[in-house]
């Protein structure tokens, strides 16, 4: 496998072309189709367009990407292709019009090969609330690839895209990244444009690049990211050139390292190999120094009452009446809504969307809602502190490595549970990265999490690059 850099390389070479390029991918994915990790596949248009490309590459007129092969988490709108978020509710529902992040790949040359599987509309950590069945791990195939972005991320570990984009509400790009041993990179809330990306969670929602390398995600990330006139929560933040913050020196680097995530019931063989390239970090100069975030206790039960309370808002839309499936007998409109929702979606959505109501309605709103608004603004100001003292912070990204299938499924709350590294720097609004580090006993990848200050992606990039590299 590829990144797209040295892909970059051999194309202007001349050693390769984008059509072969796709066909290979194009073959993986006939080869690999147990894994189950695309729900769209665009063959013909794909070759068509790497044609198109390749012709461009030739008269040297070609985009930043041109001859990235990308995937699509099914929840990012592409116009005139089906946009199902996983959901048997959207299964026959297509798209009218583009997500800003797939005109922008479009106008950077980059070539669109399929829409991943993931859990529905985003809610899970395994890609086992599909609609459409798991996805495998390619790695370990009685094992989870992560979720919810499940699919884009075994579409980068086993061959079948260069790159991929997912979103990430409290995990969902950084987790899968872990389990299946790539790169996955949660931009700052705001950097990336939302719109035409179906909302989960509005306020925690952010869509980012799963890679093989850094290189490459910052790659994506100059591209993708930036003002968008059509979403009123991006920032009129300039974007700087990413790539220009790689390969650099860690010489006098402040790096946190939070005591409340590295405790007991972290595996030790994750703290291990994490620990390890915090000692090479502090070889090569940085400043490694221990910090505290004392709210971190609650940030799995924050996360939870705020995204179902917006996600129980979000998804209200799907009733029947504007998008996708609707129930075939009902004698009155009540009806029609109730059956429509309750044969449209899964398990876990409901479950979701009936807790979101719990904490929205009258008499619990201020104990629980109001009380979550309010602790969230305290894991914010925890972060605040802590980089007033250093320029980063190494986590890890799970307390254990991929997970068997079917081993949380019927437990929630250990499903939940599997977020709590993951879901602060969504409260937080913060940048993130996930970049490989090791394996543990079972040779299962390792994942360490980078969390950056607002629009500090350089940052986060220049370490997971030096840590990729050393
Ligand atoms: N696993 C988390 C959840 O189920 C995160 C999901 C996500 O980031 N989309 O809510």
């Amino acid at each position: 496998m590829k990144n797209f850099y040295s892909l970059k390389q051999e194309l202007t070479e001349g050693t390769t072309t984008c059509e072969r390029i796709t066909s290979g991918y194009l073959e993986q994915m006939r080869e690999k189709k147990h894994l189950n990790a695309f729900l769209s596949v665009f063959t013909d248009k794909a070759l068509k367009r790497s044609r198109a490309i390749d012709k461009k590459i030739n008269s040297g007129n070609a985009g930043q990407l041109a001859g990235l092969v990308i995937a699509i988490k099914d929840i990012i709108s592409i116009a005139g292709e089906r946009l199902t978020c996983a959901s048997k509710l959207l299964e026959n529902y297509a798209a009218i019009y583009n997500a800003t992040v797939i005109d922008k790949l479009n106008e950077a040359d980059a070539i669109i090969i399929g829409k991943t599987n993931m859990d529905e509309f985003a809610m899970g950590s395994s890609t086992e609330n599909s609609a459409f069945g798991p996805v495998l791990n390619p790695l370990d195939e009685t094992r989870v690839p992560g979720g919810s972005s499940g699919g884009s991320a075994v579409a980068v570990a086993s061959g079948m895209a260069t790159a991929a984009l997912g979103t990430d509400t409290g995990g969902s790009i950084r987790q899968p990244a872990a389990f299946t041993g790539i790169v996955g990179l949660k931009p700052t809330y705001g950097r990336v444009s939302r719109y035409g990306l179906v909302a989960f969670a509005s306020s925690f929602d952010q869509i980012g690049p799963f890679t093989l390398s850094v290189k490459d995600a910052a790659l994506i990330l100059n591209v993708i990211a930036g003002y968008d006139k059509k979403e009123s929560t991006s920032a009129k933040i300039p974007v700087p050139e990413y790539t220009s913050f790689l390969n650099k020196e860690m010489k006098g680097l402040r790096i946190g390292l939070p005591k409340e995530y590295f405790t007991e019931s972290l595996n030790p063989e994750i703290s291990d190999v994490i620990l390890k390239k915090v000692e090479l970090l502090k070889q090569n100069g940085a400043e490694v120094e221990e910090i505290s975030l004392p709210y971190s206790e609650y940030t799995v039960a924050t996360y939870y009452i705020l995204t179902t309370a917006e996600a129980s808002s979000n998804l209200a839309r799907f009733d029947g009446a504007r998008y996708g499936k609707r129930a075939e007998d009902f004698k009155d409109l009540r009806e029609m809504y109730t059956k429509s929702r309750s044969e449209g979606f899964g398990e876990e959505v409901k479950r979701r969307i009936m807790l979101g109501t719990y904490v929205l309605s009258a008499g619990y709103y201020d104990a629980y809602y109001r009380k979550a608004q309010k602790v969230r603004r305290l894991i914010k100001e925890d972060f605040d502190k802590a980089f007033t003292n250093v320029d980063c912070i190494i986590t890890p990204v799970t307390p254990g490595t991929a997970f068997r299938l079917g081993e949380k499924i019927d437990d929630p709350l250990t499903m939940y549970l599997s977020d709590v590294y993951t879901v602060s720097a969504n409260l937080a609004g913060i940048p993130a990265i996930s970049i490989p580090c090791g394996v543990d006993g079972q040779n299962l990848p390792v994942g360490l999490q980078i969390l950056g200050k607002q629009f500090d992606e350089e940052t986060i990039l220049k370490v997971a690059d030096f840590i990729e590299n050393v």
